[in-house]
């Protein structure tokens, strides 16, 4: 079954400002996706999603034209043949760094779902897996750098949404950040987990202060303190730190995960599916961690492909971790690009991937046309 087309279709919609959300990497004023539509000569049809890198218009055209051209015509069930030409090809030399790999992890995607309609199975099952709970936690771009009285009640509604664990978003000044988790702590008390996200915001010292209110609230990790590259930072924070810390969201392939897992700072790795290499590179770093009693706890992108994505993921490796449940109060590309939400929680906080073929989703054509790209940052 060759490959006989691959289209990109980059996809955004404005975030008004009541529900717009400031965090480390500034204020959400959109959200963006690039889609990946590939087309086979027997007629089956796959999608995936690439993380749009901040510049969905750029991947998109990556795919259209680069990555389309080495890979049209091959074996489109052939997802590690597809993933060394494009490594060889594109990213080993001089090739765009992250954002081929950005393009790369959306193509793997659609040709993970081909695989699965060819097999007509659940991705799951085609991983070696079983649909079985795992537990999520409330995350997405939500409890952000807001008053610690607002903080509380978006927390005490997600927990009465039925989350026993949710992350909070630190890297403000840690004066604010330690009232933050101290009054969320006070009022979930102490059998909700509480996550935290500086999203590299943090500087050693900022780090170093917040660290013992964090553990004095255990405060089950703090999430990336600093950019992927300050790897002597982490070292130093690891040294001093009782509170597990967290990376993995800015992690590309299983190469920058062999270095983070050697350096053997972090104990929870999230690589994204939409960023790190797609499915095929997620089950090879799952593997990697594995090996070192590590678990995976794949960082949440903007939609339901790669939700549902992530999900079938946990259900296929033996060292699940958390689902990221996205709790962000506007994400159309959520509830409504399949026409039903990637998954559902359980009373225990857990979630099970969407039942079906592939990834257990049906796309909405139409939802797809009416989201046009919108161009410029999405946080300012
Ligand atoms: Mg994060």
């Amino acid at each position: 079954m060759k490959i006989t087309r691959i289209q990109a279709v980059p996809i955004s919609f404005p975030v008004p400002a009541n529900k717009s959300v400031t965090l480390g990497i500034g204020r959400s004023v959109k959200r963006d996706a690039v889609l990946i539509r590939v087309d086979t000569d027997e007629g089956l049809t796959g999608w995936g999603e690439s993380h749009h890198g901040r510049c969905p218009g750029a991947i998109a055209k990556l795919i259209d034209t680069t990555l389309s051209e080495l890979v049209l015509g091959m074996d489109a069930t052939d997802v590690n043949g597809v993933w060394a030409r494009v490594y060889k090809m594109q990213i080993a030399s001089h090739g765009m760094g992250a954002a081929a790999v950005l393009a790369l992890s959306g193509l793997d995607q659609a040709l993970w779902d081909i695989r699965c309609q060819q097999a007509n199975q659940p991705l799951y099952r085609m991983l070696g897996g079983t649909s079985k709970p795992i537990k999520a936690y409330a995350g997405g771009i939500a409890l952000g750098w807001q008053e610690p009285e607002s903080l509380v009640q978006e927390a005490l509604g997600y927990i009465s949404d039925g989350y026993r664990a949710l992350k909070l978003r630190m890297g403000d000044t840690p004066k604010k950040d330690i009232a933050r988790v101290q009054a969320v702590r006070k009022a979930v008390g102490d059998d909700i987990e509480i996550l935290t996200d500086a999203n590299t915001n943090y500087t050693l010292e900022a780090a170093a202060r917040v660290l013992p209110a964090f553990a004095e609230a255990q405060v089950a990790w703090l999430e990336e303190p600093f950019p992927p590259q300050d790897r002597h930072a982490y070292a130093t924070l690891a040294k001093m730190s009782n509170v597990p810390l967290a990376a993995g969201e800015n992690h590309y392939t299983r190469y920058e995960f062999d270095t983070l897992i050697e350096d053997n700072c972090v104990r929870y790795l999230q690589p994204d599916l939409s960023k790190t290499g797609g499915i095929t590179e997620t089950m090879r770093i799952a593997a990697m961690a594995g090996a070192k009693k590590l678990t995976v706890n794949p960082h949440t992108s903007a939609t339901a492909i790669n939700m549902a994505c992530s999900l079938h993921l946990l259900c296929g490796v033996d060292n699940p971790g958390y689902f990221e449940g996205d709790v962000t109060g506007l994400n159309p590309f959520r509830d409504h690009l399949a026409g039903q939400v990637a998954y559902k929680l359980d009373s225990n906080g857990c979630v099970s991937p969407p039942e079906g073929v592939g990834y257990g989703l049906t796309l909405d054509m139409d939802f797809i046309k009416s989201h046009p790209l919108i161009e410029g940052p999405c946080y300012v």
